[in-house]
């Protein structure tokens, strides 16, 4: 599973700085009464932007890895949040959607260098990012309704270019609900499956997830 590295640093910062060496977690998330054997299990790569890395830890009871995911990477995806969101930014200015995939073509991204391809790049990302504002809107209406769910409406109502990165802050208590690229990966279903076993009381099997 994931949870979040709160942070403020751009990828630069966190990279130059080394910033998963400094990444800590005190006790185990799923057992934070402690007892389980919860302890550092190094790290893992990321490639996008540039290499950089996440700590990481294991519950030997839960049998799950935890990552520290720093607040600017996008979740089960390349690359970080700011650039999806510059990335929309731009298609929001540009005259047309084929207009922007072609000036944005990230050349260095394998499955984007022909036209139709970066068009489809950016399409998803379009989808991926709307995905998340059309939640924010549903889950924060007073602080962002009425408006579009674009990144434009969205900058103006938090004054800032660094809209995603915001919402990791802002809609934190629901993070393992909302899908990737701003959500960050459900706690694993066995897990949760145990700990609702351990608090059942009668009548509530209808509140287990289907199998
Ligand atoms: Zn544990």
């Amino acid at each position: 599973m994931q949870l979040r590295l709160k942070t403020e640093l751009t990828f630069e910062g966190y990279a130059n700085g080394q910033g998963w060496e400094r990444a800590t977690l005190p006790t185990c998330p799923f057992h934070p009464e402690g007892g389980c054997g919860f302890a550092g299990h190094g790290t893992y790569m990321r490639k996008v932007p540039g290499v950089a890395f996440v700590a990481r830890w294991y519950c030997p009871v839960a049998r799950t890895t935890v990552g520290l995911l720093p607040d600017f990477y996008a979740s089960r995806m390349p690359g970080t949040l700011d650039a999806l969101e510059e990335t929309v930014a731009r298609v929001e200015e540009a005259a047309t959607i084929e207009r922007a995939a072609a000036e944005i073509r990230p050349a260095d991204v394998p499955d984007a260098v022909t036209l139709p391809s970066a068009l489809r790049w950016v399409q998803l990302r379009m989808h991926l990012v709307r995905v998340a504002l059309i939640a924010a809107l549903g889950l924060f209406p007073d602080r962002f309704a009425p408006g579009t769910p674009s990144i434009t409406h969205f900058r103006e109502r938090l004054g800032t270019t660094r809209v995603l990165v915001a919402l990791r802050e802002i809609a934190e208590a629901h993070l393992h609900a909302l899908p990737r690229p701003l959500g960050l990966v459900p706690r694993p279903q066995h897990v949760w499956m145990r700990s609702r076993a351990h608090q059942q009381s009668p009548g509530s099997d209808g509140d287990l997830p289907p199998a």
